[in-house]
Parts: structure tokens; sequence; C-alpha cells
């Protein structure tokens, strides 16, 4: 129905009809639908190549089935990417055309390079950790001198009780915040409820959408959101090790409200539904769209529970489901700010370990020594490290380009209102990495 509508609009473009601009942007739209298709078609055959790589797919299911049978090789796959990327370059739509077609019109290209780039490490390339991070996500995150972390763990551990070294002492202080197993579903429903309801104040979500938890073991993520389509999620936690009841509201905000599962149903919502838009009913993880996916759900965090809030709630509702002393919240949470600092020589670890300047063992105790992770902890990490590669900078770095944006746009912690609006609208478009900058 659909399609028929709009071969006709641009039948009446082209044969000199007198189009209003409305109906010339809406051709110029969608003109790029046949593209789009191309697109999808593409992510699917690669992803019989690489188990990892198609996150989430809600499209037509014939076109899985379609890639299943067919398994097209590799040389195949780059080839039909190269004409499409052609393809995409003749079809630039007007400068002066619509914001969100332009968008539209750049998220496909990037998302092609970062396909062709996927195809050529599938295929035996080899690229830096930062020549893989800025094809793939189209950002490069930040190199840091140790001695910037060597500081901020010399205030931690002025700061923490006990004696050993600051590791030792750090996971002692953490081990009073653990949540005991029994008690990890109740606290996770009342994080959910208390992301949820904040999310609602200020996002209109269609009243059909939802998601499942699943506690699952042997993963090396702590948290992962399977977008299913008909807005609904599965969300799975890793109860490998201990989790911190920091990770309660961390966890439902970036899985659920409004991180990813949020994101999920407004893409669905906006740009599939509303718009046909089909490239969005696929997401190829190892593409720029995952800057902005785990950029946004950190960020949404924030946006949801900025800091005095968030340790009100934390003492009334989570620390009580978790049967933990509500009198500790606000130390432990003044303790993460300072370990938070510590972030991105995770990115570092990561960086010297693909490089090969690290091997794995080293790479833990890089992670162990300069972000404090616990060495059951670290070892999880690498194993990420291995499978995931440079998608690690999507979370901080991600973090980082996102909150800039949102402020650049006006909404900043002291507007919450303005916040929440710029925070939706990004979330609803196509905009990628290189667009948060100066955009
Ligand atoms: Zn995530």
């Amino acid at each position: 129905m659909k399609r028929v509508c709009l071969l006709a609009a641009i039948a009446m473009v082209n044969s000199g009809c007198l189009a209003t601009v409305e109906d010339g942007r809406r051709a110029e739209a969608d003109s790029m639908n046949p593209l789009a298709e191309r697109y999808v078609k593409l992510v699917l055959a690669l992803g019989q190549h690489d188990s990892d790589y198609v996150d989430a797919y809600y499209g037509p299911p014939e076109w899985r089935t379609a890639a299943e049978t067919e398994k097209r090789p590799l040389a195949e796959i780059d080839k039909e990417a190269i004409a499409l990327q052609q393809s995409l370059a003749s079809a630039a739509p007007a400068a002066h055309g619509e914001e969100i077609v332009r968008l539209r019109h750049t998220y496909l290209t990037k998302q092609m390079g970062a396909l062709r780039t996927r195809v050529a490490m599938l295929s035996g390339g080899k690229l830096t950790f930062d020549e893989e991070s800025k094809a793939l996500y189209d950002a490069v995150a930040p190199t840091n001198d140790p001695a910037t972390f060597e500081r901020t763990i010399q205030e931690l551990g002025k700061r923490l009780p006990g004696s050993g070294s600051v590791l030792e002492r750090y996971d002692a202080f953490r081990s009073r915040f653990i949540i005991p197993r029994d008690r990890l579903d109740a606290t996770f429903k009342a994080a959910i409820a208390g992301c949820r309801s904040r999310t609602l104040q200020h996002i209109t979500l269609p009243p059909s959408e939802s998601f499942t938890v699943e506690y699952v073991t042997n993963k090396s993520w702590s948290g992962y959101n399977w977008y299913q389509g008909q807005y609904k999620s599965l969300i799975q936690v890793n109860t490998d090790l201990p989790i911190y009841v920091d990770r309660a509201i961390d966890l439902a905000c970036h899985e659920g409200y409004p991180g990813h599962h949020v994101y999920n149903v407004l893409l669905e919502k906006n740009l599939v539904r509303d718009r046909g838009w089909v490239e969005f009913s696929v997401y190829p993880l190892f593409s720029p769209q995952s800057l902005i996916a785990e950029g946004t759900a950190n960020f949404g965090i924030d946006v949801a529970f900025p800091s005095q809030d968030r340790v009100a709630f934390e003492r009334s509702t989570i620390f009580p489901a978790a049967g933990l002393d509500p009198a500790g919240a606000a130390e432990y949470y003044d303790v993460l700010a300072l370990v938070d600092r510590l972030s991105y020589a995770g990115n570092e670890a990561a960086r010297r370990y693909i490089n090969r300047q690290l091997d794995a063992t080293e790479a833990a105790s890089w992670l162990e020594r300069y972000a404090l992770y616990s060495p059951p902890r670290a070892a999880q990490r690498v194993r990420f490290i291995d499978q995931y590669r440079s998608y690690v900078i999507n979370y901080n770095l991600g973090k980082d380009l996102v909150k800039q944006y949102v402020e650049s746009q006006g909404g900043t912690a002291s507007d919450g209102a303005k916040r929440w609006q710029m925070f939706e609208r990004l979330i609803s478009s196509p905009r990628l990495p290189s667009g948060l900058v100066g955009g």
C-alpha cells in the first residue's frame, strides 16, 4: 500500500506535474527507499558471516530467509556494497532539503562505509584500534596519559578505609553494596519502575511497548537488550559476577528506559512505521549507530536521574529493595563518581591490547591497575574486548559526545524539560557521531 503511494508521488514529479515543495521533498525521501532496501539486504547477508553483526531485525522475514539461503560470499557482498555506495553518492538530497532526509542519506552512506570495513576485517584485513573505531563508529577516542589515572587513584586511596592496595580497599568497600541473588529481581523491578515513570513524564511511548528480563550466565557483557520489533525488547542480565547496587538503575535506564528499549521503540515508531524507512528495522552492531545507541543509553541514566535525585531514589527505594542500609548511599555514590574518572583507562587497555602492545594478561593487569577492575571483572572485560574490540569507545566517548550535543542544543542539567526534549529528538533521528560535533 505504502509503496504504491510512493511511486505515484515520484511519477508526478518526474512527469512535470505541478508538484508542491512538500511533494518534492517526499519524493526525494522516497527515492532513497530502494537504496535502503539494498542496504538492509546487505546487512542481513553479512550477518551470515558474523553472528554478532545483526543485533536486531524486524523487517520482512523473507529477506532474512533469503540471506540465509543465499549465503553470499564476502567478495560478492563487497561488490554490491560498492555499487550501493555509488548509487547513494548520486542520490544526495538537496542541501536546502528537510534536515531529517539529509541525515538519512548521511546515515546510509556512513553505515555502508562501516559495513565495508567489517567485510574487510572478516576477510583478514587489519586495522589499528583508532583506524577501526573511526571506520566502524565514526569517532576516535582521546588518548590519556596513565599519570592522570594515577592521580585519581591516589585521591581514592586517601578516601577509602582499610589497608592494602587501593584496588583491594575499593573491592572491600564495594562488597557492602552487592545485591543478594535472591533480591536481584525485586531490585531490578523497582529500578525499572523508577526509570520508566521518569521517562514517561517526558516521552510518549506507544501503549503496547514492554520488555521482559532474563537472568543469564557465561557472557562477556553485563547486560544486553535484544530488540524484537513490535515495541518489545528482551533484556538479559548476566549474573556471572556479583552485581553491585548501582547496576540496578544503570542497567534499567541503559537497557530499558530511556536507553536502548526506548531508542529502538522510537526508531520503529517514527522512522520505520511513520516514514516507511526500512533501514531502521535492522541494526548492525559494528556501525556508527552503536555509538549513538550506547552513548544515549549511558547519558539517559543522568537524564532520568540527575545526581541528587539518584541518591534520594537509591535511599528511598533501591537500597531497601536490595536489603542494604540506605545510610551508605551518598558515600557510595561519591566514591563511584571518582572511579568514573577512570573510565577512559578501559579504552587505553583496549587500544594497547588491539594494537598488540599488551597481551591478554597484561591488558587485564592494566585494567586492574588503572581502571580498578577486580581480577575476575578484568578477565571478563578482556573477553569483551576480544569479542567487540574498539566497540568499547561507544560507552564513554558516546556518552560524552551525546551529552555535549544535547547541552549544545540547550538541554542542560539546569533545564530538565529541555534536556529531555533534546534527548528525545536525538533518539528519534538518524543522526550519527560526526553529526553530533558542531551540529
Ligand atoms: Zn548498551
